[in-house]
């Protein structure tokens, strides 16, 4: 009996459920043949706690504490009252899962069972059948990008890292994930850490270097416990520290945590934190890749990028490359949120159309039409409903004006105010602007007042012009990402929602 215990059940209260199975399965005398095991995230999360039975795969979703004993009775009478779920639900079956294909189905907190599931696999076969080159060469093959949001080869950046010299080089996987409703870094952490420590060792192997970083914010407490427990499980085992597997290769990982500030995800400025520093981030060139921490080459990825590399060594570049777009490889993982029946984690191949993902997997929105789908975070756009058959892939998204980011998508229905979705975004930025360059520090608060005149109906068509001309300035001037992206939904609605704009123009104008 599988229950989740990841963040999002429990606050839904999944604890209790798991205590209350336990109890019942020691009651009714089935303790011998049923175990009751806390798992990482379904996926399904707008409908916890969920509880999965094996081997039948039955599902049961909104399960309460009360519900427990007859569940357990459903064991043994083939009956049960709670709320059954449904695997074959598109929301599921649509699905491709490769990182998050144990999510779910093992116990985040024991590391037999990862090694149960081929866990720890990839690494041996990395240490043991193929040269740092050839690792390096498996990757760039695989057609894998970024998955933090810039969508860079992989491949090309631990090339650029693995031929760097010098004695001392650092891997870091960033962990940093800030976008408002995004949580998918945080689900893998939670759900199956193993598999980041094992991307992670085997891009240190492949780079040559001998030490890891992850840094994660100190909002996800459970996926730090769980990173500390699972680090310390693999140093027992052999796995981490000196002598990898009996090798010559060491590689050690430590955890940074950083404190929220958003635009700690950037690179430079990550970084910087993890150097003890405050996290402003620097411009670039040199790329960390150069010189990175302490100044020595420095690979970073994130959490999701570092996930996929076992499959890749394990399965073969060309059946990675198999999947997805002809410059979107593999599958990608979306927190789908917002105005839309089915709310949760999926992962999808590259490609799939929003269309499909909204309306198909998604159920719709619950009373009405979607007006709009925002992907990207605050670094992305605002693609309007009459563009859900684009592709969902990087040169696609950016084509119509979003981008993939690292994978948040916020559904919005007719009763939504675009201006006042840009207005929210905006001041997301300016709050999380580091002040360090003008045209960010500034630019932010003045796009955020144009934006909060045109919502008071005090503005004119001259102020309109402002604002894009603005928007513009902030784009092509600001020193690192954020402020380079934070005008997107500003610009994204403009380009599709102006009407708006315009309607809410001041009448003297
Ligand atoms: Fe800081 Fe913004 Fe400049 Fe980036 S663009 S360095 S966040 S002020």
């Amino acid at each position: 009996v599988h229950c989740c215990t990841s963040t999002g059940c429990q606050a839904a209260n999944s604890l209790t459920v798991k205590r209350n199975l336990e109890n019942a399965v020691e009651e009714t005398g089935l303790s011998d043949r049923v175990e009751v095991i806390g798992v990482g995230c379904m996926g399904f999360c707008g409908r916890g706690p969920l509880v999965q039975i094996d081997p039948e795969d039955t599902l049961y979703e909104e399960v309460t504490p009360e519900d427990a004993s007859s569940i357990v009775a459903a064991l043994n009478e083939g009956e049960g009252k709670a709320v059954k779920g449904d695997f074959q639900h598109p929301f599921f079956a649509r699905q491709m899962r490769i990182v998050r294909k144990h999510s779910g189905k093992i116990d985040p907190e024991r590391i037999e069972e990862y090694i149960a599931v081929g866990g720890y696999q990839s690494l041996y076969k990395a240490l043991y059948e193929m040269s740092p080159p050839q690792v390096v060469e498996e990757i760039s093959k695989s057609g894998l990008r970024g998955r933090g949001g810039g969508g860079y080869p992989t491949g090309l950046k631990w090339a650029t890292v693995a031929k760097m010299p010098g004695e001392q080089k650092y891997v870091i996987c960033n962990g940093d994930e800030g976008d408002p409703g995004a949580f998918m870094d945080r689900s893998v952490l939670e759900s199956d850490p193993h598999l980041v420590l094992e991307g992670m060792a085997i891009a240190g192997y492949a780079v040559g270097a001998n030490h890891g970083f992850i840094y994660v914010r100190a909002e996800y407490p459970l996926a730090i416990q769980r990173l500390q427990k699972a680090i310390q499980q693999a140093r027992k085992y052999g796995i981490l520290g000196s002598q990898v597997f009996d090798s010559p290769f060491d590689f050690k990982i430590d955890i940074r945590i950083g404190a929220g500030a958003f635009v700690c995800g950037e690179e430079t400025a990550l970084i910087q934190s993890v150097e003890g520093k405050r996290g402003n981030p620097i411009p670039r060139p040199p790329y960390p890749a150069e010189s990175g921490l302490w100044g020595c080459p420095t690979l970073i990825n994130n959490v999701e990028t570092f996930a996929n590399i076992s499959a890749i060594i394990r399965e073969g570049a060309d059946w990675y490359a198999s999947i997805g777009t002809e410059k979107s490889k593999g599958t990608k993982i979306f927190a789908l949120t917002g105005k839309i029946r089915n709310n949760g984690l999926i992962e999808v191949p590259m490609g799939i159309t929003l269309r499909e993902i909204v309306e198909d997997m998604g159920g719709g929105v619950p009373d009405g039409e979607v007006k709009a789908v925002q992907t990207g975070g605050p670094s992305g756009g605002c693609i309007p409903a009459s563009l859900l058959d684009t592709p969902v892939d990087y040169d696609s998204l950016t084509k119509v004006g979003s981008m993939m980011g690292s994978g948040g998508m916020v559904v919005m229905d007719k009763s939504t105010s675009m201006v006042e979705v840009a207005q929210f975004y905006m001041e997301f930025c300016r709050e999380e602007s580091c002040g360090k360059c003008i045209p960010c520090r500034a630019g932010t608060v003045q796009l955020y007042e144009l934006l909060d005149k045109i919502l008071k109906g005090q503005a004119t068509m001259a102020d309109l012009e402002k604002l894009e001309d603005l928007c513009y300035m902030v784009r092509d001037t600001s020193l690192c990402g954020l402020g380079i992206s934070a005008p997107n939904p500003v610009l994204s609605t403009l380009r599709y929602f102006k009407e708006e704009y315009l309607a809410l123009l001041s009448q003297e104008s």
